[in-house]
């Protein structure tokens, strides 16, 4: 027997394997398995080269739990290793510069495993010892057994092996227990090792007998050795690639469609990509693209290598030429992962564009789960609008789909504003926004749909990239003053009777939770609705953007601001006026008197004050203008409470803030019970 120390510059490498590597700790399996899968891929290659005579016989590499005995075991019937190299594979590693890069690397173990080739170690993650019998495939080879316990000293001796091959024998560490339930392995097995080039078995397939479940003779093979994405597109059909999805992800509704990945030149990429059908955002988080290195499992978080609007995708991406033992913020540097990750985008805008092309029912069919995609490119990728402006859809309020550009020319007449501006009109809502739809299409206008996630942003960002246009929502403004096509009809009554129409809504509209109305006047012709709510383009924008993100809560903040258009042309805001007017006029005119009073003399006031500067104003002269001002408020206050007493009596004021209201959703609780109440009493 030989003993020896492990080649190790590092004092002991192995309490810090298992310390630095604890979230991982998992990877063991993976890294044993692929151990075995490469050596009996090599045996395989020798064999087809004519270097191996011998029967390749059952390849198949096995793993093995025994719960008793407190081990997992790995075997294949590879190349296997004669004492010499072992000594050269396994005992001489060098860990060169250890500290510093464990250091640095701590939590991710793919990078430190890959950074040193350790893969064989990663074993004393979770094993207090290591047993590995070998015998090499080379003619009359001597089995050798080597063994740590998890300090640098080994030893090597000669043992017993009928058969070429290698068993790893882990004695799995006491916190280390749970790999030894069989599930736990199993769910591993097929997280890291579905989809081996080399068949995979683990324990025997069962069968229910006398009621219980027995081992078969058959091998439990845990793998696909030839995935889907290895094979060649013309191979394959349709339902081929929707089982590998449905395999993938269970529990997902068929993909929209795919994009196979092949390149070998200048890089090596494979994969399937699938735009899933989103049912909600968990689809989006539990379903992830998978990352493989030559058929081996390495994780389910692309960010770098895959465009981030990409990463909503689902699927599998395999290529050995994304180098896996480097930091996150490497691999973005990282020139090939550049060139793969702009392939990626290249390939998925193609496809998308093929299907525009050759079947656009399909692709309008498909729009609406497609645009959250889509979007989500155009709005973080500027090369990825520069292609897909010519084939992303806009859809109107019919369920009509067009290009930007078909859309251009199908407004371009109608709804051009006076300065030149081409007003693109969208609700977001067509329950809510029915009326002012309406409004707008009885008007000739087209109507968009914009009800996705991202709309509010992409309408951002498409005003900067249309020139001279606009996005206007339709209920921000009443429909004829949408689409500015003429300088401002102003409100055809004097500004008296304005003023007062105002008061009289205004003191009587209900106080709403950061909800804030201003009222306005418009000669809207007599057809027209009587009353309506608008809500501001601009500033129901910025609260959008604001909810969006978290940052800007300021603007979250601020209150909602809505305008209460009356419709001075309608006969019932007509008669609101008149009655008003008829109500309260002996009561008003003595006020209104005085108040024309005091503002004449405010205005002397004022005047002789205008040319002096702040020294040479007396006091006498600054209380005499304070005290107009008081009075003039004092009146305008009572001015304010006779229109006030007067509003609240007036049913008609009442009704048709009401509909106003609850048109919009916005009249709730007490409310809208005296609303009900009062038009019973009304009929
Ligand atoms: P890597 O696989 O990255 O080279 P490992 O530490 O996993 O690093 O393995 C070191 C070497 O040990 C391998 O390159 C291989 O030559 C040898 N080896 C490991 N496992 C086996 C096995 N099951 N059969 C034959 N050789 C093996």
């Amino acid at each position: 027997m030989q003993k020896g120390n492990i080649g190790v510059t590092t004092e002991n490498i192995f309490p810090v394997i298992k310390k630095f590597l604890y979230s991982d700790h998992e990877i063991f399996l993976r890294e044993l398995v692929s151990n075995a899968v490469d050596a009996t891929q090599k045996l395989k290659t020798y064999a087809s080269k004519g270097d191996f005579k011998g029967e390749l016989g059952d390849l198949t590499v096995r793993v093995s739990l025994d719960k008793e005995a407190g081990t997992i075991t790995i075997s294949d019937y590879g190349i296997g290793m004669t004492a010499e190299e072992i000594d050269k594979y396994i005992n001489q590693i060098a860990f060169s510069g250890a500290n510093d890069f464990l250091d640095k690397y701590k939590d991710d173990a793919n990078a430190i495993i890959g950074h040193f080739g350790l893969g064989f170690y990663s074993a004393f993650m979770v094993a207090k010892k290591v047993d590995i019998i070998t015998r090499s495939y080379q003619e009359g080879a001597q089995a050798v057994k080597w063994s740590c316990d998890g300090s640098p000293e080994f030893t090597l001796e000669d043992a017993e092996r009928a058969e070429r091959g290698t068993d790893i024998v882990l004695h799995i560490d006491d916190d280390c227990k749970e790999f030894l339930e069989e599930s736990r392995i199993s769910t591993l097995l097929n997280k890291y090792c579905r989809f081996l080039p080399i068949a995979v078995a683990f324990g025997k397939k069962k069968e229910w007998k006398d009621g219980k479940q027995v081992d078969t003779e058959e091998d439990n093979v845990i793998n696909d050795t030839a995935p889907l994405w290895m094979k060649k597109p013309q191979e394959l059909k349709d339902e081929d690639y929707k089982k590998f999805y449905r395999d993938l992800y269970p529990m997902s509704d068929e993909p929209l469609f795919w994009i196979h990945l092949n390149v070998d030149y200048p890089f090596n990429l494979t994969g399937v990509l699938y735009f899933p059908k989103i049912k909600s955002n968990i689809d989006l988080q539990k379903n992830k693209i998978q990352l493989y290195c030559n058929q081996v499992y390495v994780t389910d978080s692309v960010e770098g290598i895959v465009p981030d609007f990409l990463t909503l995708l689902h699927g599998v991406i395999d290529s050995p030429d994304i180098p896996l033992n480097v930091s996150r913020s490497y691999l973005q540097s990282d020139s090939n992962v550049k060139k793969i990750s702009t392939y990626i985008s290249k390939k998925v805008s193609d496809r998308l564009q093929a299907i525009f092309k050759n079947d656009r029912k399909e692709f309008e069919q498909k729009w609406d789960d497609l645009k959250l995609f889509i979007h989500y490119g155009l709005l973080t990728q500027e090369d990825f609008y520069d292609k897909a402006n010519k084939y992303t859809l806009f859809k109107d309020t019919d369920g009509k789909y067009y290009t930007y550009e078909e859309y251009q020319t199908l407004i371009k007449d109608n709804q051009t504003d006076k300065d030149g501006n081409l007003i693109y009109l969208y609700a977001n809502n067509k329950e809510e926004q029915y009326s002012y739809i309406e409004a707008a299409l009885a008007k000739g206008y087209n109507v968009l749909l914009m009800d996705g996630q991202l709309d509010t942003a992409l309408v951002g960002m498409l005003e900067h990239k249309f020139e001279k246009a606009r996005f206007t929502r339709v209920d921000s403004d009443v429909v004829d003053r949408l689409i500015a096509k003429e300088d401002d009809k102003k409100a055809d009554i004097e500004a008296g009777k304005e003023e007062i129409l105002s008061s009289v809504f205004t003191s009587q509209l209900p106080q709403i939770n950061k909800v804030e109305f201003h009222v306005e006047a418009h000669s809207l012709g007599e057809n027209a609705s009587p009353i309506l709510i608008t809500q501001g383009e601009y500033m129901r924008r910025m609260k959008e953007m604001a909810n969006l993100q978290p940052g800007m809560a300021f603007y979250g903040e601020m209150p909602d601001m809505f305008n209460l258009v009356l419709n001075v042309d309608h006969k019932l805001i007509k008669s609101v006026m008149t009655d008003t007017d008829q109500a309260i006029e002996a009561e008003l005119s003595p006020i209104e008197a005085e108040l024309r009073g005091l503002n004449a003399r405010q205005a002397v006031i004022e005047q002789a004050q205008k040319d002096k500067k702040a020294d040479e104003i007396t006091e006498a002269e600054k209380n005499d203008l304070a005290d107009v001002e008081k009075k003039i408020a004092d009146e305008k206050s009572k001015k304010e409470a006779v229109i006030s007493k007067y509003a609240a009596g007036n049913k008609v004021v009442h009704q048709l803030i009401d509909l106003a209201l609850l048109q919009n959703g916005m009249l709730k609780g007490e409310a809208l019970n005296n609303f009900v109440k009062r038009s019973i009493e009304l009929i």
